[in-house]
């Protein structure tokens, strides 16, 4: 296409992106006793089941108010509720977090005042939590962040939203956390249940409790059950969701985002809750970062477990150098991904020429110019939002690099071009235990600096005439 028709060509090609319940789904997954319900059509809750449980290999259960042709000509009021009653008779869950699709917002229905009229009517409800996600306006990503938002505004505190608990619940609350060790509320971006998993255990070396918001380690990456449960068990507690205004601080990890969709923010603002902000600890200078807030807040030092992994890290960087050294790197994905893999794979000496997201948030380009990081070659890094996988390979095609790392929608392009894909992100649907791949901290960078030399030698032998079996 050239000329004029390109100018006004307006439709993405393989987008680099999935929707914004998506990102709702998965954030309302990580709650205890939670079920998602989409208001909308039923295919909008079977494609995000389908992409889910290929990624998770769980069962996922997303409840959908089910719109027909009367639907969107007359609103979706009744469909709502009688989704929300199904759900709740059915499952008895603690929570229904309420996520519009693109049609019910197209329509204009009014989900909050849907919400607010169903609570005077059905008293004996569980907690409902709306929020708005019509995917034309973001990414699963944008989901993700406006549902855990709306998640902390509705239950954090006494006195603020309409879910916050009786005033008695509240001094129930005030006791139990004078009482244990020192909380501390994390809100991190998309990341796996075993990163997850080592937040808990690293705040808990250094004699904290970590509050993580969402918590899917159990929920979307449990153990085998020996009895049915309807809802797997796992996730943030509603009761340690209304406490966190209470915890001595919060930390904001890959925070990248604007003040407005910030938790931490929130809390700050109407509690005083101090909150902290640093990128995803990913790589020795952010890890390093990482743990020296985390031992300011905590008042204690980092174990020597944690050092030594850090050592064995560094010795790790060194013996890479000669096959990492400059190598062109491609990186899309979600912004926070992305920005902690740039700053990531520029710290192991590699260089990352081309970073996109199909996320159209403005987030991405200014973070990682704000990181001021001097390229490894001359020529700067281009950094490309609301990018498609169409825009993106002809770029890739021309910057030749040696290596890819995405998720799997990138699968096409690395097998037309033959450069090699490292799977990372979300979703991955041609590879296993994407809920087990470790990036953050000392430990996960050291797997993931592994995984990237080996693809990188592999592609070498793979190539060689002779096969070398020593490289
Ligand atoms: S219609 Fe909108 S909300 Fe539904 S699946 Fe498609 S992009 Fe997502």
């Amino acid at each position: 296409m050239s000329g004029a028709a390109a100018e006004n060509y307006q439709a993405a090609g393989n987008p680099c992106r999935q929707c914004m319940p998506l990102g709702a789904s998965w954030a309302f997954k990580g709650i205890e006793g939670c079920i998602p319900v989409l208001h909308g059509s039923q295919g909008c809750a079977t494609y995000i089941r389908r992409f889910m449980i290929s990624h998770f290999r769980e069962p996922i259960d997303i409840a959908s108010s089910s719109f027909d042709e009367t639907t969107v000509i007359f609103g979706g009021q009744e469909n709502l509720e009688q989704a929300v009653m199904n759900v709740f008779n059915q499952y008895k869950p603690e929570v229904i977090g309420i996520a519009t699709t693109c049609l019910s917002e197209t329509i204009g229905d009014d989900v909050e005042r849907f919400v607010r009229e169903l609570r005077m009517k059905e008293p004996g409800l569980c907690t409902l939590i709306p929020v708005s996600t019509p995917s034309y306006q973001g990414t699963q990503e944008e989901g993700f962040h406006r549902t855990v938002f709306s998640i902390v505004s509705h239950l954090a505190g006494a006195d603020v939203g309409s879910d916050a608990g009786s005033e008695n619940e509240q001094n129930d609350l005030e006791e139990q956390a004078e009482s244990s060790l020192p909380a501390l509320n994390f809100f991190l971006p998309m990341v796996t249940p075993a990163d997850i998993r080592w937040i808990r255990k690293v705040t808990a070396a250094m004699k904290g409790e970590a509050l993580i918001l969402p918590d899917i380690s159990d929920t979307l990456d449990g153990g085998l059950w020996n009895e049915y449960n309807a809802i797997p068990p796992g996730g943030t507690s509603v009761d340690h969701v209304r406490s966190m205004h209470l915890s001595e601080a919060s930390m904001e990890l890959g925070a990248l985002l604007p003040d407005d969709w910030r938790p931490g923010y929130w809390l700050q603002k109407h509690y005083g809750t101090p909150t902290l902000s640093c990128g995803l600890p990913v790589g020795i200078d952010g890890t390093d970062h990482f743990f020296k807030i985390l031992s300011e807040i905590l008042g204690s030092s980092v174990p020597q477990e944690i050092l030594e992994e850090r050592n064995r890290l560094c010795d790790a960087y060194a013996d890479a150098h000669k096959y990492l050294y400059g190598k062109k790197v491609v990186i899309y994905g979600d912004s926070s991904t992305v920005e902690s893999l740039y700053r990531f794979t520029s710290e192991i000496g590699m260089n990352p020429l081309f970073c996109f997201t199909g996320s159209p948030g403005g987030i991405l380009k200014p973070a990682i110019e704000k990181l001021e990081i001097p390229p490894v070659a001359d020529e700067a890094p281009l950094i490309l939002e609301d990018c498609d996988f169409a825009d993106a390979e002809d770029i890739i095609e021309d910057r030749k690099p040696d290596l890819l790392i995405g998720n799997s929608k990138g699968y096409k392009i690395s097998r037309r071009t033959g450069i090699p894909l490292l799977r990372t992100g979300f979703p991955i649907h041609d590879r296993f235990g994407a809920s087990r791949q470790r990036m953050l901290g000392y430990s996960g960078a050291l797997e993931l600096l592994d995984r990237i030399v080996n693809i990188l030698m592999e592609k070498k032998q793979d190539d060689s005439e002779v096969g070398y079996t020593y490289l």
